[in-house]
């Protein structure tokens, strides 16, 4: 329990994500220091102070830790040393982020869980690489193979189909110092995710199922609430939870999936809030940036319940002309304050609100058409 006040959030990171909790954690009364090595990142607009510092710069943090109350980060690859350094002010920990870190820490963790992960293999050393192919050879099958580290929207990722796909891999595209996971590639009916917010008195928030799509592997719109079975949308909140609960978490926990057969298969986590949570800035009654904020300054939790349908829609650089729409009083729209427009680079997302799902889908088409 905290009995003192906290006046300041820092973030550890300034992107559309740090940005989004700031605004949330601003309209709650709170300051905020930002810490990102990019001047005039997107949160510094509205943020009290930026440190300008590296992400792996030890003495940055320290300056971060005094001058704020509390500390949340936008994302999981923090450097493990500035994680530790920052724990006295991190209720989030540092463990979370070293699983989600790692593809292969992270399918252990949701297996222990008790849930369901495709089949995979680790690879981390040459041995074990000819030792898959090898095996691949007698079961030769469509896979994609994963760096286990630092990967995001795709990057990193090779499909094998056959193995004179994988035989260039070996060949080519494999590192040895670097770990790797090999895949089934499986052939899903849908993508789904769930954001879970959990505070530590161990109070916890589910937010409505999502249905995502994905171009070229970027998050292109969420659908919510996904159009899925009563049966799916129940196993997906529960697995959801279920992690949230095995790992004691603190803060916010995006839940990717897989909708297979009546039943959810979990791709990645990610510990923090995420791009399809982004309706629940204007569709939820709490949204999933305000919940974070909550669970970090451990304030209760806030009724997040579903007040509209959505359709979100992701504006990549490539895709501005879609802020210059004949907006309907009911679509919303989120600029993220970047400098400069480049190719995939996330810009801004529109929120399509309706009386019903249908109208927001018409309504989406209708934007994207043009
Ligand atoms: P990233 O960290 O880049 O988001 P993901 O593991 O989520 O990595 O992969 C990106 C996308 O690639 C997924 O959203 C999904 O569409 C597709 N994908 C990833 N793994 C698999 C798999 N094993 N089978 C089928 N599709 C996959
Ligand atoms: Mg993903």
């Amino acid at each position: 329990m905290h009995f003192f006040m906290i006046q300041t959030i820092g973030i550890l990171g300034g992107g559309q994500l740090g940005r989004m909790m700031a605004i949330a954690a601003r309209t709650m009364g709170y300051n905020i220091v930002v810490l990102d090595p990019t001047p005039n990142c997107p949160c510094a607009a509205v943020a009290d102070k930026q440190i300008v510092a590296n992400f792996d710069d030890v003495e940055g943090a320290k300056e971060l830790l005094s001058s704020c109350d509390v500390i949340t980060y936008e994302f999981e690859n923090v450097n493990l040393a500035v994680a530790k350094a920052l724990e006295p002010k991190l209720p989030q920990g540092s463990e979370l982020l070293k699983i989600t870190q790692n593809r292969i820490l992270e399918k252990e963790l949701i297996r222990s869980a008790g849930l369901q992960t495709v089949n995979y293999t680790a690879i981390t050393n040459r041995k074990e690489l000819q030792d898959f192919a090898n095996n691949y050879q007698a079961n030769s099958r469509k896979i994609v193979i994963k760096t286990a580290q630092g990967g995001y929207d795709g990057k990193g990722q090779f499909v094998i189909e056959n193995i004179d796909d994988l035989k260039a891999f070996v060949q080519n595209g494999f590192n040895e110092h670097i770990h790797y996971v090999a895949e089934d590639f499986i052939s899903f009916e849908k993508e789904v995710s769930v954001i879970v917010c959990r505070n530590a008195r161990g109070e916890v928030s589910v937010f409505p199922v999502v249905e995502n799509i994905h171009k070229n592997q970027i998050l292109f719109v969420s659908i919510i609430p996904a159009r899925v079975s009563e049966v799916v949308i129940a196993t997906a909140q529960k697995a959801a939870l279920q992690l949230s609960n095995h790992l004691n978490l603190i803060g916010t926990l995006a839940v990717e999936m897989f909708v297979c057969n009546n039943d959810i298969v979990i791709n990645e986590l990610a510990p923090r809030p995420h791009n399809s949570g982004h309706f629940s800035l204007n569709a939820c009654a709490t949204s999933q940036f305000e919940q974070h904020i909550r669970a970090v300054c451990s304030l209760p939790l806030s009724d997040n319940r579903l007040l509209s349908p959505c359709v979100m829609i992701n504006v990549l650089g490539q895709d501005q002309q879609l802020m210059n729409h004949d907006y309907i009083g009911k679509n919303k729209l989120h600029l993220y304050g970047k400098k400069e427009a480049k190719h995939d680079r996330k810009m801004g997302h529109i929120n399509v609100l309706g009386e019903t799902l249908e109208e927001c889908l018409i309504e989406a088409d209708r934007l994207l058409d043009v």
